[in-house]
């Protein structure tokens, strides 16, 4: 079977970053889907104790030019053990990465440092009630008046609003041209008049999910990260950090090791699914790797998220089997068994990834419109 000899180094690094989830997980408590519903502050400040936020970015801006795999190999044993890594994860993958690429030195000076240490928590203001997987469609406006623009509209579905020290807002900020133009992107911060946050309850009882409604907020015109009415380009390579990475692969390895103690290995049935797992997890490691290394063709994150979002709901699947009546328990496994068709949905639908590697990547024809 295929494995992946990483070396002494990674080894060694991957033993240490398990002793730290570890220990996290025992002050701090255990989250399936830890990247997305394990918030705790105090867990993300030891990550930026051991250097492990900013990993990959440059030296100049406080980062910590890591090869990309050490940060794949310490993020899979935070995810897989259930360390609570939410409160600095969206900036460590994102908003970081993008600010390095787009803003200016004033933003990285201001915001940068935050992040670094684990005392900002950002979100991501992209999707809205009519405007999820055809984003362009955003409504939410942002006009300039002097040195500010007024940002009115409604964010939904944005993890974290209600505790995030900063939104990262898509927006409009001019309507001429096709709808992919006049988008730009403003960092908002949550404190501002105007800004309401409401909570939302999902299925499973998870509360990261809110709405934000935005009614006459100014914000400084500084906080524009790059081109005006331009950013759409931006927003594509955002989302190419949050779809190619280990966390759209292990978000339930937690409970994967749990039923793997459980299943019945006699059981050459059983045994098979293990099998089909374990190569899942092989190949989707494959994937991600090639992503992170930068191997992978253009655009091509959009067939590892699916692929890799896809093997973690016949993860859930085969956890539920395992447990059978036992997982209809409403406790931790139960809901994070239940958790699992938001894989698909986060960071863009199977459906609309395969859209992307049809058309952007294998250049078939597209469906008339
Ligand atoms: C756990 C979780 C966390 C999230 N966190 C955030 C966040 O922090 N910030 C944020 O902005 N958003 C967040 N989202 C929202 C997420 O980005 C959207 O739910 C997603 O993009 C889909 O949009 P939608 O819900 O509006 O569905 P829609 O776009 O309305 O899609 C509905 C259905 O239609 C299908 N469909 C739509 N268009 C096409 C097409 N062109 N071709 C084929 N099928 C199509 C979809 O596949 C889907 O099955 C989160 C979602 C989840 C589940």
């Amino acid at each position: 079977m295929l494995e992946f000899d990483l070396g002494p180094e990674l080894e060694a690094l991957r033993t240490r970053a398990r002793a730290v989830a570890a220990d996290g997980v025992a002050r701090f408590g255990r989250f399936n889907d830890s990247w997305i519903n394990g918030y705790s502050k105090e867990f993300a400040q030891v990550m930026a104790d051991n250097g492990w936020i900013g990993m990959g970015w440059p030296k100049e801006y406080g980062g910590h030019e890591r090869p990309p795999l050490e940060r794949v190999i310490v993020a899979e044993e935070m995810i897989a053990a259930g360390a609570p890594i939410a409160a600095m994860w969206f900036a460590d993958r994102q908003m970081g990465p993008t600010l390095i690429a787009y803003g200016t030195e004033d933003q990285r000076a201001e915001y940068l440092p935050g992040m670094l240490s684990g005392a900002t928590t950002w979100c991501i203001g992209m999707s809205e009630p009519d405007a999820g997987s055809d984003l362009a469609g955003l409504s939410t406006s942002a006009r300039r008046y002097g040195d500010d623009f007024v940002v009115n509209g409604q964010k939904i579905w944005t993890s974290f609003a209600a505790v995030a020290d900063y939104c990262y807002l898509i927006c409009r900020t001019g309507a001429e041209g096709s709808q992919h133009k006049g988008i730009s992107e403003i960092i908002v911060p949550m404190d501002l008049p105007g800004i309401e946050v409401r909570p939302i309850t999902d299925m499973t009882s998870n509360r990261h999910f809110c709405e934000v409604y935005f009614t006459d907020v100014r914000v400084p015109a500084a906080n524009l990260v790059g081109v005006e009415g331009d950013a759409f380009k931006q927003t594509m390579v955002q989302l190419q950090h949050e779809r190619g990475g280990i966390d759209r692969l292990v978000s339930n390895r937690a409970l994967y090791d749990l039923a793997l103690e459980r299943a019945d290995r006699s059981d050459p049935r059983v045994r098979q699914r293990i099998a089909r797992l374990e190569t899942g997890y092989r190949l989707g490691r494959l994937l991600v790797y090639r992503e992170v290394c930068k191997q992978a063709p253009a655009g091509f994150s959009a067939a590892t998220k699916a692929y890799c979002t896809e093997h973690e709901q016949r993860v859930a699947d085969f956890v539920a089997d395992v447990f059978g009546a036992d997982a209809t328990a409403w406790d931790d496994l139960g809901r994070g068994i239940a958790y699992a068709p938001a894989y698909t949905i986060m960071g863009g639908t199977s459906a609309v990834m395969r859209n992307i590697l049809g058309e952007r990547v294998l250049g078939l024809p597209r469906e008339p419109r």
